[in-house]
């Protein structure tokens, strides 16, 4: 499929790779396909980044019938860009698309235009160590109809954005709470999509953390309230008895890249991995009988987040003096030097 191509007028100024952040600063162009049933997804176009029109009835604006994805793309030392693990997360793209009723994307195409993009935006690409290219694909629902059923017609766009680190703490391990109140995900519900209404659902427990001093919510499971599901938006990871446990991908559990990225690594490091419902009270003894040596997030934002605190009912959990302990260490070492071309990449990850 071709792509038309209008190039800015107004370049924006780039920001030096010191003044990063997190998804606030974007880059000249963006890619844009639209979706109707006579024609499918057509006009593949990269435009200058700005502002959609959109009528106050647009479907999305309502009901929430929208996807994302979130990857990165990283300079190497060569100069090069490399995207990591691209594939899996447009074809994570087309589930979240197929649980929500929004037509699915050719992989292969969508890979090609976002290249594309890439190279148009290439110089916003940052060269520090710690900073990427932040990719955000995305699908919005655009009908101008207030029934609810499926659009019949669909916004597809691509922006990006430089970045730094996702976390203000950086490396350093984050305080995290565990709610018995609020869940993320129910059996049945959308919990493994990336759909736009899990993140709002999210948002009155971590206000609630952020509250009481803690960075993220830790959910458990959303029938008992007493198994461990995800870290706010990561994946979670324990390190007990020299084991990595972590809970098993159930429906409810957003299955993550870097998830799966921590397993194939920890695996080909020896490091055992055991993926399995997991209960909070199984923590807590772990934690009591001097197990549990770690516990750290995974996602494409952070990579690694140790965690140093775990806060639940009445009890407090400190993890490794709450310092980053050595398999997270190991493991935020081994991937960011594939992703940033370092090291030799025997997954066939980056491309
Ligand atoms: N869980 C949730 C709810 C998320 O939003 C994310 C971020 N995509 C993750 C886990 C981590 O997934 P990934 O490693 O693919 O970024």
């Amino acid at each position: 499929m071709k792509v038309s191509f209008t190039s800015t007028q107004t370049p924006k100024t780039k920001p030096e790779d010191s003044q990063l952040s997190f998804g606030t600063q974007f880059t000249d162009h963006m890619f844009l396909m639209d979706y109707n049933r006579e024609k499918g997804w057509h006009d593949s176009r990269i435009v200058p980044y700005g502002n959609f029109s959109l009528p106050p009835s647009t479907t999305v604006l309502h009901y929430g019938q929208a996807i994302f994805e979130g990857l990165k793309a990283y300079r190497c030392p060569d100069d090069t860009i490399q995207l990591f693990r691209a594939r899996d997360n447009f074809n994570r793209f087309n589930r979240s698309a197929k649980r929500m009723c929004i037509p699915e994307i050719d992989t292969d195409t969508v890979l090609e235009h976002l290249k594309d993009l890439i190279r148009t935006d290439r110089e916003w690409v940052p060269s520090s160590r710690g900073t990427s290219l932040y990719i955000r694909p995305a699908i919005i629902a655009t009908d101008p109809y207030l029934g609810i059923r499926a659009s019949h017609t669909y916004r597809f766009f691509i922006i990006l954005s430089p970045v730094g680190a996702y976390y203000p703490e950086g490396f350093n391990p984050v305080k995290i709470w565990v709610t018995s109140d609020y869940v993320r995900a129910v059996p049945g519900g959308v919990g493994e999509a990336k759909t736009a209404g899990n993140y709002a659902a999210s948002l009155y427990a971590s206000e609630e953390a952020q509250r009481e001093g803690y960075t993220q919510v830790l959910w458990l499971d959303g029938k008992e309230h007493r198994y461990v599901e995800e870290v706010g938006s990561m994946n979670i990871f324990f390190v007990i008895n020299n084991t990595i446990v972590t809970p098993a991908l159930n429906g409810s559990i957003l299955s993550g890249i870097t998830r799966d990225t921590v397993i194939q690594m920890a695996k080909k490091q020896g490091i055992a991995v055991s993926e399995k419902r997991i209960s909070m009270n199984e923590i807590c003894d772990a934690h009591e009988k001097g197990w549990l040596s770690e516990a750290f997030g995974s996602g494409t934002a952070a990579v690694i987040s140790p965690v140093g605190t775990i806060r639940y009912e009445d009890r407090v959990l400190t993890i490794q003096k709450g310092t980053a302990g050595p398999v997270a260490s190991m493991l935020f070492d081994e991937i960011t030097a594939i992703q940033y071309g370092e090291k030799k990449d025997p997954f066939q990850w980056t491309e």
